[in-house]
């Protein structure tokens, strides 16, 4: 897609001409389009000839670990000495896939008062002003997108390899549901269609995002349909809670939930889902909906947060039955919004 008017002159003169320590930074609790965006442009930036590295705040699911660099990633909770000296080093950043750096607020104030470019690349509505170059378009249908429109803004398309291409096209797939929602521009078909030329197979890659999951995590999935989901019909709105106990009897790890907030909306009424998750530090809740209903709203006018039109989330500091009952109460206030079509 056609991206914003800005001057790259500079940029592309870093990119083509010098060789950089480049940082590339996504956000905490990483999905698909995080890692494929960072990872697709990673793996561009290292056969050009510069030094890379991608930095997430928390641990990547196993359902994204086969992409090629990702056993490289720097996770900065694990790995603080290694972080720190990163983010010291770094004579070029790439923030992607995120529009404030609180959702990276880990190690944010590192990067505060020093000397290099940075470049925001993200789909998200209002980022804030930090970087020094902001590509921000929220028609994309994912950053992984972006991130191949950009490769072409700055003439490096000849870089592009399959193992690029591969990433990339997970970013797109897992962010658009694959091809179920936010994905009814032509042009992003275009790009799917120009990453398949490089030869990646879409069948496997389909695979290894959601064919890859635990015994347990199958049977947790029941058991939030079974015994969790909550059905509010009167608001057209359902949530599941998993408390912190109930996830360890599932033997519970990283990248298990995902997708059960989608699950409520296979329901005929229902418009807007909730998952409610304890997590060790705080209460994690991601929300989807269908049409017109602002996520984003609740999650920004309620839990610190914020996301997509349809896809959102935020953080509670408070109980998990406390957090559920402020979500239950909240409802009322959107009811207009909730029951008109
Ligand atoms: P998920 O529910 O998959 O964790 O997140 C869906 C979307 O909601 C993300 O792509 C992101 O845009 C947004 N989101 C999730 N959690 C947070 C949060 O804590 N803060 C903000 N600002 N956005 C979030
Ligand atoms: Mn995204």
């Amino acid at each position: 897609m056609k991206l914003p008017d800005l001057d790259f002159s500079y940029l592309t003169k870093l990119l083509r001409e010098t060789r950089q320590n480049i940082l590339i930074l996504t956000h905490r609790n990483p999905d698909g389009d995080a890692i494929g965006a960072s990872l697709g442009l990673s793996n561009l930036l290292v056969r050009l000839g510069h030094t890379v590295n991608v930095i997430v705040p928390n641990a990547i699911p196993k359902f994204l670990k086969w992409m090629k660099g990702a056993g490289g990633i720097c996770i900065y909770n694990f790995d603080r000495k290694r972080g720190d000296e990163l983010l010291k080093n770094a004579t070029l950043v790439f923030a992607l896939d995120f529009n404030d750096l609180s959702r990276v607020r880990e190690f944010d104030e590192k990067l505060k008062g020093r000397d290099y470019f940075k470049v925001l690349i993200d789909h998200h509505p209002d980022p804030t002003d930090f970087a020094d170059l902001t590509i921000s378009l929220t028609e994309a249908s994912s950053t992984a997108e972006l991130v191949y429109d950009f490769i072409h803004e700055v003439g490096l398309q000849e870089f592009i390899d399959v193992d690029s291409a591969s990433c990339l096209y997970a970013g797109i797939m897992t962010d658009t549901g694959c091809f179920s929602f936010n994905s009814s521009r032509p042009g992003t078909y275009l790009t799917v269609a120009k990453l398949l030329e490089f030869g990646i197979d879409k069948d496997k890659i389909f695979d290894f995002v959601y064919n890859n999951f635990s015994a347990d995590r199958m049977r947790l999935m029941g058991y939030c349909l079974d015994k969790k989901m909550v059905c509010l019909e009167e608001y057209r709105t359902a949530y599941i809670s998993l408390s912190q106990e109930e996830l360890r009897q599932y033997n519970f790890r990283i990248g298990d939930s995902e997708g059960f907030v989608n699950l409520p909306l296979s329901i005929e009424s229902i418009r807007f889902s909730a998952l409610i998750m304890e997590n060790k530090d705080c209460i994690k809740l991601s929300f989807r909906s269908k049409g017109s209903f602002p996520a984003n709203r609740v999650a920004s006018e309620h839990f610190a947060g914020g996301g997509h039109l349809n896809a959102a989330g935020g953080e509670c500091y408070d109980s998990l039955d406390n957090t559920i009952q402020k979500f239950v109460n909240l409802l009322p206030n959107y009811r207009d919004a909730l029951l008109s079509e």
